[in-house]
This record gives C-alpha cells, structure tokens and sequence, in this order.
C-alpha cells in the first residue's frame, strides 16, 4: 500500500486539484454535504445517541475526495448523501453513514482497525485519516485489486487490504482496538467478535439481506465483557460467506 517515494499526490498541492481548495470544482458541494450530515446526525441523535460527530469525523469526511471513489461519470453526484453504485452489485455506503459508523468507533490516532467490505475503500480512507492501522477485507477480488490501487495513488500509506472471507477476520493481525462491518450479516460473527480488543468497540449492521437491519455497537470492556447495543434502522447489501 506504500506508495513508491516521490509519487505520493499529496505532496505536491500544485500538482493535484483536488488538494488545492481554489481549483477545486466539488468545493461547495463538499462544503453542503458536512452540513445535510451535521443536520442529519441531529436529527437522528436519539437513536445514535450523537447529536454531533467529533471534529476530527466531520475533518476526515471533508479531506477524503469521495469523487475519486464513485465511477467514471458519477463524479457529478460524489457529494450528494445517498450510496451511489460501484459496480459489482455493490455501493459506496452514503457518507451520513460513514461518519456516524466511524463516530461511534470513538477512534484515536493510535486506533488499530479492522474494516470487512472494502468495497471502493472510501471509508478505508475516512478510517486511515483518523486511525494509526487499517486493516481492510473484501471478499469481491475485483473490488480489493481495485480499491488498493485507489488508495494507494491518493498516498494512503496506513491501511492494508486483503481480499478474502470477512466473517474470518484477520487473526494474524488481531486484536483490534475497532471493527467496522459495511456488508451485513444475519448474525453476530463469533470470529469477530473474539478479534475485538479489551477495550474495544465495534460498529455493524446485523439483520436478513433484504430485509430490516439494525445498526449495532457491540462494546468490549476493560474486563472482556461484551455489550451489544441496537442504534438505528439502516438498509446495507449482505455480508455473503466466501468460497
Ligand atoms: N466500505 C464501503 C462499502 C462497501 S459495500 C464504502 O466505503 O462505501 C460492502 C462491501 O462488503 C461490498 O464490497 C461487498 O463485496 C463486501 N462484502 C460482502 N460480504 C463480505 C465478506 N464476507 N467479506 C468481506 N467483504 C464482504
């Protein structure tokens, strides 16, 4: 994931529109879009129980150009707050979403992570720029290939993918501080649940594909003890089992 020295576009505002606020065209759009999410966070707060997303959310959301994630063509509505199609029958997720997800992670920069369903590592990013280590799976090949090339042209050096069975986890690099789950599952996954650090702190949708799914926080406290609490009704694609 480590861009090769020299290529990294963030280094250099003057070579990268997107990293030069005069000559960026998805300004204003970006600018409306915090706002709808700062709305849409109050208006939700008593399912969520934040009425505000932490500065440092609402910062991330603001530097991660969403409009390099969507595909050809759909730049346009990068900024809109809506999921958009990403090919392969799935979505990146609606940025109200990732915000309130990567909120209630309650992350510092020293965060290990584990992500399930990369997708087009839009929140992989939104993760990095907050986080010390991601850890991202999917199980679409594609998708993984894809996303890691993406990530790496924007100079995002702290997230490492792999493509593979997210109900599995990453043993090898467990325990986590935080688990983010963006596909959704009919049931808790043991596998990552045991990956979850004493404290720690995972956020993921749980219900039929389809059909009503819950956001969940499943908290870990300093004694090992699980606690899993419902927040919102939230519509995210299954998390299917590898072959
Ligand atoms: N995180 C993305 C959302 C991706 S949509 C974003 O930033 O917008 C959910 C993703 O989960 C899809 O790419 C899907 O292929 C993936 N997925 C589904 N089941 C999975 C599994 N068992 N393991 C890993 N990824 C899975």
């Amino acid at each position: 994931m480590t861009p090769p020295p020299g290529q990294d576009p963030g280094q250099d505002p003057g070579q990268d529109p997107d990293r030069d606020p005069g000559r960026d065209p998805y300004r204003a759009a970006r600018a409306r879009l915090l706002d709808e999410v700062a709305a849409e966070a109050a208006e939700t707060a008593a399912w969520t129980g934040r009425p505000a997303f932490s500065d440092a959310v609402m910062a991330a959301l603001a530097a991660v150009p969403r409009h390099r994630f969507v595909l050809p063509g759909d730049e346009a509505a990068a900024y809109v707050n809506r999921p958009l199609p990403i090919g392969h029958g799935q979505t990146i997720s609606q940025p109200y979403i990732v915000a309130l997800m990567t909120d209630l992670l309650d992350l510092t920069p020293r965060s290990r992570v584990l992500e399930v369903g990369t997708g087009c590592g839009y929140q992989t990013a939104v993760l990095a720029a907050l986080a010390g280590e991601v850890y991202s799976v999917e199980v679409v090949a594609d998708l993984a290939r894809d996303a890691a090339a993406r990530l790496a042209g924007l100079g995002v050096g702290n997230a490492r993918l792999r493509h593979g069975d997210g109900f599995a986890g990453w043993p090898e690099a467990a325990p986590f501080d935080a688990i983010i789950v963006t596909a959704a599952p009919d049931h808790f996954p043991p596998a990552l649940e045991d990956q979850l650090a004493a404290p720690g702190r995972m956020v993921l949708p749980v219900g039929r594909a389809y059909d009503r799914q819950v956001l969940y926080v499943v908290a870990r406290d300093g004694a090992g003890h699980l606690r899993r609490a419902a927040t919102l009704p939230v519509a995210f694609v299954p998390m299917v089992p590898g072959r």
